[in-house]
């Protein structure tokens, strides 16, 4: 139910994204047969030694990779300057919620922001809001703001994210088409709502549903627009995409499969097999593009995300990147992969972090991610995009099912609804690249 938050047993401290905050630690003594709670633990204080530590880091990106790699620097020991530069009021905020219960009108504003203003004060981070990186120059190492604010950085981390595709179709632009990325878009979204009727969701994916599950909850007719017959299937496979279309049905949810939007207007979006449905409001979630303007500008190489190695080093010295916005070798293929998923975003920033103040080690970790339908949240672990076959266990009814994305007889990725135990099993054996182990979770006898 922690979506795979990871802390020290040591120590309490949260060294797993999405987990923020360490959990109370206290030292445990034992006597024969007794086992006694003694003081409470501090988390430790690190410090870095001799290595050689940049002057000041620069981080470009306030979103879940930038906040979890500046407080994963200080967590480390690094004391020198950091600058946080956002381009998203009001700072770092929970994303995912955004489409979730805080869209469902069930979670209030005060939920979203992941930190209070004081926060990076105490933290001893400048946190630049509202005055985008507008140039980066790698042979002067300098960061260049759009007010024209220069940053020089010994180090600069790129976790600049993902902007949601746009829709391409005539009316794709008008007031009434939204998309989801901001706490801007989300609340734009629900201003859009009141006192409306009918909201037209376009795209069957994760985040399309979500939104379609939270207009449910707020009374509005909802109808989902997908090009696939079987929403989420290319992904999951047709059993589970079956099963998360039908939640939405039970739930008032109309479907339009197989069919794309040829034209929006202010009251309707007309289907390209010509039919038309009524829609007071639109929200597209059509997929999102890596923000890799800044790298690409600035000679960095770039290829469907920018290019890090396993510890996140982008092609220049002293630039790394992480997050969406960054393509990586996936630690058990070798692969290049851009993921975009929160926990995984925010261990990467923290991974990174850790490189840059000189504990460098190779990025192991399985991305990993979860999304939620009604009462039901499907949570997912490793990285699978070729399976030839899916092997289940237990059951989607009961809600109490896993899946195994199999590719050439190994197991790449582990679907979960209500066994977070095997997922987190999954997560351990896809970090020590463990087949065998993998296997036996899903062997029958
Ligand atoms: P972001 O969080 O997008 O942060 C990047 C930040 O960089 C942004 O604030 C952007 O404004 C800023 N930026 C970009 N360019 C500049 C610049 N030039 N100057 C200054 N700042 C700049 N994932 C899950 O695993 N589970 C979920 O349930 C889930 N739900 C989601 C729901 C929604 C509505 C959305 C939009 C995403 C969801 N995700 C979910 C995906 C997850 O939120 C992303 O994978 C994650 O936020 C990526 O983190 P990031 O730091 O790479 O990018």
């Amino acid at each position: 139910p922690w979506h795979h938050a990871c802390f020290s047993l040591e120590t309490g401290e949260a060294i797993g994204g999405p987990a923020l905050n360490p959990i109370p630690c206290y030292s445990v003594v034992r006597r024969g047969s007794r086992v006694s709670l003694g003081e409470k633990r501090e988390p430790p204080q690190r410090s870095l030694g001799e290595v050689a530590l940049p002057k000041s880091i620069v981080v470009v990106g306030a979103g879940a990779a930038g906040a979890a790699a500046v407080e994963a620097l200080r967590r480390e020991g690094y004391k020198g300057p950091i600058v946080l530069v956002g381009d998203e009021p009001p700072g770092p905020v929970d994303r995912p919620n955004l489409s979730k219960d805080y869209l469902a009108g069930t979670a209030p504003e005060e939920w979203i922001p992941l930190r209070d203003p004081d926060f990076y004060k105490g933290l001893g981070v400048e946190l630049v809001l509202g005055d985008p990186a507008a140039k980066i120059d790698p042979s002067t190492r300098s960061v260049h703001l759009k007010s024209g604010r220069i940053l020089e950085f010994g180090t600069l981390l790129l976790a600049t994210g993902a902007r949601p595709r746009k829709l391409a179709v005539p009316g794709g632009d008008l007031p009434n088409v939204h998309l989801l990325r901001t706490l801007a878009d989300s609340r734009a979204i629900i201003a859009a709502v009141s006192g409306k009727k009918r909201a037209v969701v376009i795209g069957s994916s994760f985040i399309g549903l979500e939104v379609a599950a939270a207009l449910r909850h707020r009374e509005l007719e909802v109808d989902v627009v997908g090009p696939e017959p079987v929403p989420l299937a290319r992904i999951v496979g047709e059993e589970i995409g079956r099963f998360v279309k039908s939640l939405h049905e039970e739930h008032g949810v109309r479907f339009h499969l197989g069919k794309k939007p040829s034209k929006i207007t202010q009251g309707s979006v007309t289907l390209d097999d010509g039919s038309e449905l009524a829609a007071d409001l639109v929200v597209a979630g059509v997929g999102v593009e890596p923000r890799t303007e800044l790298a690409e500008a600035s000679g960095l190489a770039v290829d469907g995300g920018i290019t890090v190695d396993a510890q996140f080093r982008t092609s220049a010295q002293n630039i790394y990147a992480a997050g969406d916005a960054a393509r990586y070798p996936e630690p058990i293929t070798g692969k290049p992969v851009r993921i975009e998923h929160w926990a995984a975003a925010e261990r990467q920033g923290q991974a990174a972090a850790r490189n840059i103040v000189g504990k460098g080690r190779a990025f192991t970790d399985a991305p990993f991610f979860w999304s939620q339908h009604y009462d039901v949240t499907l949570s997912y672990v490793g990285h699978s995009t070729a399976w030839d076959r899916i092997e289940t266990l237990g059951s989607l009814e009961k809600r109490d099912y896993a899946a195994a994305f199999v590719e050439k007889d190994k197991i790449r990725a582990v679907l979960t609804v209500g066994r977070d135990a095997t997922s987190l099993e999954a997560e351990a054996a896809f970090e020590r690249g463990d087949f065998a182990a993998l296997a036996r979770l899903f062997s029958k006898s």
